[in-house]
């Protein structure tokens, strides 16, 4: 039996066998000088066999991206490696610089990327994306390492780090629990994990990928640990816990056509965050009050492509639908920071998430903007939708999205569709927002307040940064006095005022917003019924 101790992710236990999560990601190529030119030539002639295997597999089982035609992408991929110029530049590196093949593959593919983004062309500007993908498979064929992005058995997964593109495109309904050696508490790729109710841990402890495949193990959300190979009354104990967690979760059953309410009687607006239309139809399944954020950043993020205004509109109209006429806030893309779009090919910044996001990147990408809004306004006609703004600092980012908002409205109406322009809000999540919420209140129709970038840029502590885990103090009165500001600012023009951050979970301050009267609390579906239950023990 093997003990790792590590930090508390999701408190939930889960148990299973081990399967460790190997992907083409890319790895670090050190430039390494070889003597043996032919045998290294060899080891490149069979990474390129096997990735050429991989990628005729991913095109007959159909497996792949969203976006552009899969097996489009893939045969373009298969392609590439045979193409005389790319393959052969790598080769003549080998052979002249007697230099490693992955440090070939690495510096010519970043050869070829940089061309190609560099290309005034959009389809030219997609190859660079396909070079890096194809670029990163061979590198890890030739490291030994193989991808594998489906889960077929439900196992506990172990990898270095999620990113949230790999999150959505893994199928992680299997997953009995997930180990990390990188993380935090708060990232988006957490966030989307602990969405699943999955249970997970952060182990920061890289032996953990010597745990033999199939081994059975242990998850522990709640202690933060992660045991491989549990003896035998180890193994009971925790087959034991997780009964009472099963037992727990039919308790919380009761919950599911209940109101949020306290024992004194205070209701509490109970909406919730999702991702996707999925999260609409658990959102509509467990009786939520709304939705209070979809993050419709995750359309983007993983596609090859934009999603095309029709596709939004679909979209948006299917999860409204869904709600009846239950609020429904629909949060622009807040793309930026972890969330890459692959298809912009934003430049690496040095602090990415002090950088082009959310409404910034809005304005940058107008067009791209102007086709989201459009396809939310289309879509207004079918539900009771609100909109909303994400990491507004300033209120000429506010003038400047009013006019794109006209400008939009225009053209629909040029173009002859029904449309309704409905309700928007800002969210806030930055101290700058919150010292100007009084000005800012002036010009959105409600406030919501993202606890997650709200404490991160209140303590200029990375959310990304699972090492800070142990500065970050949840309970930092800066952070409660900064809601109680906005709640001021906002009551005091009228404005209603919601949570949409983490934060709402923790029973204390569930207690303190509704102390505070906030209007509504949104949170995971995968927390509703707990919430709920923490509630009915309030006064
Ligand atoms: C937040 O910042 O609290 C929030 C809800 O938005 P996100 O987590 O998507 O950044
Ligand atoms: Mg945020």
């Amino acid at each position: 039996m093997e003990v790792y101790k590590g930090k508390r992710i999701h408190g939930k236990i889960g148990m299973g066998p081990v399967l460790v999560l190997d992907r083409a990601v890319v790895y670090n190529t050190y430039k390494t000088v070889i003597k043996d030119r032919v045998a290294e030539l060899e080891r490149l002639k069979k990474a390129y066999e096997r990735t050429d295997r991989e990628l005729k597999d991913i095109i007959v089982s159909g497996r792949g991206k969203v976006g552009r035609n899969e097996a489009d992408i893939f045969e373009a991929h298969r392609m590439l490696l045979t193409d005389e110029n790319f393959v052969g530049e790598i080769k003549d590196m080998i052979v002249g610089e007697s230099v490693c093949a992955e440090y070939a593959v690495s510096e010519v593919s970043a050869k070829y990327e940089d061309f190609f983004m560099n290309s005034p062309n959009i389809d030219m500007q997609s190859r660079a994306a396909d070079i890096k993908d194809v670029s990163a498979r061979i590198i890890a064929n030739l490291m030994g390492k193989r991808e594998r992005l489906v889960i077929r058995e439900p196992s506990i997964i172990l990898a270095e780090e999620l990113s949230p593109s790999e999150v959505i495109s893994l199928d992680l309904k299997k997953a009995r629990g997930l180990v990390v050696t990188k993380g935090s508490l708060n990232s988006h790729a957490t966030i989307l994990a602990r969405s699943m109710d999955i249970p997970m841990v952060l182990i920061e402890d890289s032996r953990i990928f010597e745990s033999p495949k199939g081994v059975r193990a242990v998850v522990d959300g709640i202690e933060g640990t992660f045991i491989v190979d549990p003896d035998l009354p180890t193994y009971e104990r925790y087959v034991n816990k997780l009964k009472e967690q099963n037992k727990a979760q039919e308790d919380l059953s009761l919950y599911k056509d209940k109101e949020a309410v306290t024992k004194s009687g205070r209701k509490i607006s109970l909406f919730t965050n999702i991702s996707d239309a999925l999260g609409a139809e658990d959102s509509a399944y467990y009786h939520a009050d709304g939705i209070g954020l979809f993050r419709t950043e995750f359309l983007y993020v993983g596609a090859k492509e934009p999603p095309s205004e029709e596709a939004q509109y679909k979209e948006y109209s299917n999860v409204l639908k869904k709600m009846g006429d239950k609020p429904v806030i629909i949060r622009t893309f807040d793309l930026g920071s972890d969330k890459t779009a692959d298809f912009l090919h934003l430049s690496k910044e040095e602090n990415p998430a002090l950088g082009l996001r959310g409404i910034r990147l809005s304005l940058v990408y107008r067009e791209l903007f102007k086709t989201q809004l459009k396809a939310l306004f289309r879509a207004a006609r079918h539900g009771n939708l609100k909109i909303m703004y994400p990491m507004i600092t300033s209120v000429s980012e506010m003038i400047k999205v009013k006019e794109i908002v006209e400008e939009c409205g225009a053209e629909l109406k040029k173009d002859k569709f029904k449309f309704v322009i409905p309700a928007q809000g800002i969210m806030i999540e930055t101290p700058g927002a919150v010292m100007i919420a009084d000005e800012l209140a002036e010009y959105a129709d409600f406030f919501s307040i993202g606890t997650n970038d709200l404490t991160q840029y209140a303590l200029a502590m990375d959310r990304q940064n699972g090492s800070l885990m142990e500065f970050t103090d949840p309970y930092h009165p800066a952070i409660m006095r900064l809601i109680e500001m906005t709640v001021k600012s906002a009551k005091a023009k009228g404005k209603t005022v919601g949570i949409c951050g983490e934060m709402a979970t923790v029973p204390f301050y569930l207690n303190k917003f509704i102390d505070l009267d906030i209007d509504y609390m949104s949170v995971n579906p995968a927390n509703l019924l707990q919430i709920r239950k923490n509630a009915s023990e309030l006064d």
